[in-house]
């Protein structure tokens, strides 16, 4: 894809809000098909280079059109930030349309400057629920998909959540999830894979991958120590990416230190050395949204280590949800045990998240509803 070329969104300027990794990796080619026509504004809730400059690059985006600098504050201070320096931003640029995408506060205040400068809003990854009111991100995606005037729903399940609370169908579109065509378009090839697993000292199909960032599980020390011994009880090498605020519990914490060293401890990885292991893997244990998907495409299981979930689609094929537990070296040891049928099984079934279309479809759709369309 070339960035200058003319995109469905014709002339249309279109303001981009990011602010967190999994939003770059999922609106990056949305941006690459608007080309000239969007401008990318980084909100700063997560800008430091390992989560965010290395994702920007690894799409081949330019340097963000504006930063916002709102950095790591408590959610309400950091919604009011974002929201109060966004409407600045789009009074003075007057944008066609915004998008945002997901479930984060930078999602939810990117919705919530729209609306107040009246500019319409298109919602990627909409319709998604774990209907856990404990969550702040389930907040987040309900008030951002009553606002939008275009929510881009990945699958049929998403739909009907919409449906459900009222949002009318001209106001839905089913897109499929943008995830696919970034893992099709980043997944390493064999030699690089091959190169990964001399990296970290690993063998093909006999090591896990794990991630830990949500509150539910890491703010608690005691939670937290429940899932890393239960990690380094798991029979083959695990190794750990840490994300910067579960390496802040464990920094804290001298028995949480003690015990992670029993794991392959890695600071984040970029997204092609990332994807390369996972495809390359036994299995994935992980609180993450995003890395729930992409199990369903690089047909690897993924056991969900969560009270809830709001991607219900791959529960019972490619996912298992348990919460922190014991359950987590059982479930595990079975599926090594189960190899290479289990991943010979999973081969066969689709994934529930498109065929790489999304984001096509998305900016396809967005012309439509910017004013003068
Ligand atoms: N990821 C990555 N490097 C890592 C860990 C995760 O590139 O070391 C990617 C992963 O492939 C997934 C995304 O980051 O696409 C998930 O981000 P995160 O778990 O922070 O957010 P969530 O998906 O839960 O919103």
């Amino acid at each position: 894809m070339d960035p200058a070329t003319p995109t469905a969104a014709g002339n249309k300027s279109v303001v981009v809000v990011l602010g967190t990794r999994p939003e770059i990796i999922k609106l990056g080619h949305i941006i690459r098909l608007l080309g000239s026509a969007a401008s990318i504004v980084h909100t700063g809730q997560h800008f430091d280079t390992g989560l965010s400059q290395v994702f920007l690059e690894a799409f081949g985006l330019p340097a963000p059109d504006a930063v916002l600098g709102v950095g790591g504050a408590r959610r309400g201070i950091q919604i009011g930030r974002i929201v109060e320096k966004l409407d600045s931003f789009l009074r003075t640029n007057s944008p066609d349309a915004i998008v945002v995408q997901g479930d984060t506060n930078s999602a939810v205040a990117g919705a919530l400057a729209a609306n107040a400068c009246d500019i319409p809003l298109v919602h990627v990854e909409s319709g998604l629920r774990s209907f856990d009111r404990r969550m702040p991100e389930e907040h987040n995606r309900v008030v951002a998909d009553h606002l939008a005037d275009l929510c881009c729903a990945p699958t049929e399940v998403n739909r009907s959540n919409l449906r459900d609370e009222g949002i009318p169908e001209d106001r839905i579109v089913v897109t499929g999830n943008t995830i696919v065509e970034a893992v099709e378009s980043l997944l390493p090839g064999p030699d690089r894979r091959a190169a990964l697993l001399v990296q970290h000292k690993v063998e093909q199909d006999r090591f896990v991958v794990s991630t830990f960032h949500r509150p539910e599980n890491v703010d608690d020390p005691v939670t937290l120590r429940i899932i890393i011994d239960q990690l380094a009880h798991i029979p083959v090498p695990v190794v750990f990416p840490v994300h910067p605020r579960t390496a802040a519990r464990i920094q804290d914490d001298v028995g949480l230190r003690e015990a992670a060293e029993q794991l392959l401890m890695v600071e984040p990885l970029d997204y092609e050395a990332f994807l390369g292991l996972a495809a390359e893997c036994a299995m994935l244990v992980t609180d993450s949204g995003g890395i729930q998907e992409e199990a369903s495409i690089l047909k690897r299981p993924v056991l969900v280590v969560r009270r809830s979930t709001e991607r219900p689609e791959v529960l019972g094929t490619f996912a298992t949800r348990v919460e922190p537990g014991p359950q987590i070296t059982e479930i595990t040891t079975n599926w090594l045990a189960a190899l290479p049928d289990l991943h010979l099984r999973l081969a066969t079934i689709p994934s529930p998240y498109g065929d790489g279309t999304a984001s096509s479809r998305i900016v396809a759709a967005i012309p439509r509803l910017t004013k003068g369309a």
